[in-house]
């Protein structure tokens, strides 16, 4: 038995090798093959096992090991930017707020942000987006938890609800960003996941209304699904602009009955960018 098991091993790395010659590994961000020169600092494999053995310590036995494959150049530049206003995402705030907290009152408690929407990561965003990009959307569900996640276990909270798209826009999309990412972190942090709201009116697109007519595009357009008794309920979509549409959920699930809300959301689009989900 020992030595059929030996042979069972031995057959599945030498398949495993064959398929990775086949199909080099590629980096679901910049498709770029992951080399094995890239295995230094940052790397897939040193950053997959570092952050299996981080996130195992805490999430049950059944949440999915890290499988998305970032490469380390990937790893380094989506997850290098700092000084984030923990209660509204603005760039250069702090734990305890900033000078543009008092102006936007969101309704949630504390905000999580991968990084600034741009560059690399836009382009991401956009392609998680689309019906394909799925193990896009799961990579950067993975980077976030991996930057965040000693902060999201430190609020406590006990699911995981994404940002709704309206039936028949997801219908015709094929798929929703935000849902992915949500599914993917609630996997890693060994939370259950609800789709707990509905969008029951279908909006204009954000991005295409001015800043300041955005509050009331998606006002009242939001409701819960379900009675949240008392939970609290982390909040997850792909970008967040003015905060609008994260301040409509956050009140939906607060009519909902839960009892605070915090958010993680993978891009922020700072001051020179308007483009929102
Ligand atoms: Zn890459
Ligand atoms: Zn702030």
């Amino acid at each position: 038995m020992e030595w059929a098991r030996m042979l069972q091993a031995q057959a599945s790395r030498w398949t495993g090798r064959g398929l990775d010659l086949l199909y080099p590994p590629r980096c679901p961000i910049c498709r770029r093959e992951t080399a094995a020169t890239d295995q230094g600092a940052g790397s897939p494999s040193l950053a997959s096992s570092w952050v299996s053995s981080w996130v195992s310590s805490w999430a049950p036995s059944w949440a999915p090991d890290w499988t998305a494959t970032v490469c380390g150049m990937c790893t380094r530049e989506l997850s290098a930017d700092s000084g984030r206003c923990r209660r509204c995402g603005e760039a250069g705030g702090g734990a305890d707020g900033c000078r543009f907290c008092p102006r936007r009152p969101h309704g949630w408690r504390q905000i999580a942000v991968l990084s600034s929407y741009g560059g690399s990561l836009r382009e991401a965003v956009l392609r998680a987006k689309r019906p394909t990009g799925d193990d896009v959307a799961a990579a950067l569900a993975s980077l976030l938890v991996r930057k965040h996640g000693e902060q999201l276990v430190s609020w406590g909270v006990g699911r995981v609800v994404p940002v709704p798209m309206h039936w028949l826009r997801r219908s015709i999309r094929g798929t929703s960003a935000a849902d992915e990412l949500s599914r993917r972190i609630a996997s890693l942090l060994g939370l259950p996941h609800s789709r707990a709201l509905r969008r029951h009116r279908a909006t204009r697109m954000q991005n295409e209304l001015p800043i300041a007519d955005r509050p009331l595009n998606v006002q009242g357009a939001f409701r819960g699904r379900l009675r949240l008794g008392g939970e609290r309920i982390l909040l997850v979509d792909d970008v967040m602009t003015t905060g609008a549409t994260l301040s409509a959920c956050c009140r939906a699930l607060l009519d909902a009955g839960a009892a605070t809300v915090d958010v993680a959301v993978v891009a922020k689009a700072d001051r020179s960018v308007t483009d929102d989900a």
